[in-house]
């Protein structure tokens, strides 16, 4: 990937190939600037690669018409750090009762945003990805904000989210441990 032209030219990602198998929990490790979320959003559907091809169960995204793309991911892929696009379909209610007792955020069911803690977003933020039952769940840095307790509590969870789902992940993190 490819931004600007001339001077201006950055070489975003360079010769990247990899496979993600469904069920898989798989790390982006890297320092800052050197492509993670650029990745990210090319597996989103959101960043054409400048050459090279991204398959989505097997379907070229960049292949696909815009309305296709758009729908694909609002409904297959679980990006928690973008908003959610709104699908005019109904909450399922007692989903989302699961989801919340999953998450352990039932006790803050009637607060506003700024009344709940940083990683307890973090969990609404999971649970908006979840609830759409996607294929792939992408989190670009879910712990960057968070202290030491916080963090270890979101990755449980995503590993909980993991084997008790087989949900498939891709989650970026600069820090090792
Ligand atoms: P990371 O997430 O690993 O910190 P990024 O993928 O955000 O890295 O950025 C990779 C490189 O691409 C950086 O040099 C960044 O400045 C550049 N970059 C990212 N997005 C854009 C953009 N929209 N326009 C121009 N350059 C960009
Ligand atoms: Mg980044």
């Amino acid at each position: 990937k490819v931004y600007g032209k001339g001077e201006a030219e950055v070489i975003a990602v360079n010769d990247v190939s990899f496979e993600v198998e469904e069920g898989e929990f798989v790390a982006i490790i890297g320092p800052s600037g050197s492509g993670k979320t650029t990745i990210l959003h090319m597996i989103a559907g959101l960043e054409k690669p400048t050459a090279g091809k991204i398959y989505f169960y097997g379907k070229d995204m960049y292949e696909m018409n815009k309305r296709d793309l758009t729908i694909l991911r609002r409904q297959k892929i679980g990006n928690i750090t973008l908003p959610i696009e709104l699908d005019k379909k109904k909450v399922n209610r007692e989903k989302l009762d699961k989801i919340i007792k999953f998450l352990n955020i039932d006790n803050r069911k009637k607060h506003l945003p700024n009344e709940i803690s940083g990683g307890q977003q973090q969990k609404v933020a999971i649970g908006r990805a979840l609830i759409i039952d996607p294929n792939i769940i992408l989190a670009d840095e879910p712990t960057g904000n968070l202290d030491s307790n916080s963090s270890e509590e979101i990755i449980q969870l995503f590993k909980k989210i993991n084997k008790e789902y087989h949900q498939t992940i891709i989650m970026i993190t600069h820090n090792l441990e």
